[in-house]
């Protein structure tokens, strides 16, 4: 909330960002009552991604429709007549966003760990924009999977988790998409793998600054940290919602004195 507001504050937008706990159970009345109270949109968060793509009455946006996961509702743009909102991914844009602060994306390979829904966002976030996605998961179905329906769009290849050491040299690109770092000071990424010419993304954003990202520094490589993802994929929110551009700098300095 506190990024949100800062936002508003700074364009003069009249609005309030308020938190709602929702039961799985309750998303779908909930999703419905926000529109019957006129509320102008919604980010949905873990666990209800999935269930707000799902709802008939939300009308996807393409990528949302891709990954199968809606984290921003808006309620004025209602295209059809039996929607009450149309459903965006802009976990998608948002990852995309703040790798390219560091990279071109287009041509790289990118060698990305996790497939759950931050996975699945980033995986078609990098192919749609013509890089090659190589999906390692500890569940190895999941990852396969992924690239599956990755490879409608673009260049995907499914790794088991004991072949990330030979994949991550010759990636330009290593992305962290599982909640390892989160708990425990640990890496998903083994730290001899890393190299100076890497890329390296952490979406994990509690705490910021992981021990992947820790370990990439040392080895010389270029780091981007989960912050950068939250704010670009709060600011492309903000812009659906209000039509203004997003004053990305002041979002980030409020979001990295909450954090
Ligand atoms: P999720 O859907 O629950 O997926 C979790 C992923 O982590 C799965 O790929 C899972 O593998 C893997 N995993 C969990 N424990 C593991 C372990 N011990 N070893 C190896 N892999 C493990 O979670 P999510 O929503 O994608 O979120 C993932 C991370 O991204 C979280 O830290 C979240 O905070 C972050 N995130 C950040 C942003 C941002 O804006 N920066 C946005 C969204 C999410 P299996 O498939 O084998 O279970």
């Amino acid at each position: 909330p506190p990024m949100h507001e800062s936002a508003y504050d700074s364009t003069d937008v009249d609005a309030t960002y308020l938190r709602f706990r929702v039961e799985e159970g309750d998303v779908k009345e909930a999703v419905r009552g926000a529109s019957a109270l006129n509320v102008a949109g919604l980010n949905v968060t873990v666990p209800h991604k999935g269930t707000v793509a799902s709802l008939p009455f939300v009308e996807l946006d393409e990528t949302a429709e891709r990954i199968g996961a809606v984290n921003t509702l808006d309620f004025a743009d209602k295209s059809e007549d039996d929607t009450v909102a149309r459903g965006y991914n802009t976990d998608a844009s948002g990852a995309l966003r703040a790798l390219e602060r560091k990279t071109e994306v287009a041509g790289k390979k990118a060698v990305l760990v996790g497939a759950g829904g931050a996975g699945r966002a980033i995986a078609f976030a990098l192919a749609g924009e013509g890089a090659t996605v190589e999906v390692v998961n500890r569940t190895y179905e999941r990852g396969e999977k992924l690239a599956d329906d990755v490879s409608e769009i673009g260049e995907a290849t499914a790794y088991p988790l004991d072949e990330l050491d030979d994949v991550v040299p010759d990636a330009d690109i290593v992305i962290n998409a599982t909640t390892v770092g989160m708990e425990e000071d640990v890496s998903p990424v083994p730290a001899d793998s890393l190299r100076p010419h890497h890329v390296v993304f952490d979406a994990v954003y509690t705490p910021l600054e992981t021990r992947l990202l820790r370990d990439a520094e040392e080895a010389g490589a270029t780091t981007v940290d989960g912050a950068w993802m939250l704010v670009y994929q709060g600011a492309e929110a903000f812009e659906i919602w209000t039509g203004k551009t997003a004053p990305v700098e002041k979002m980030n300095a409020v979001l990295r004195e909450e954090l």
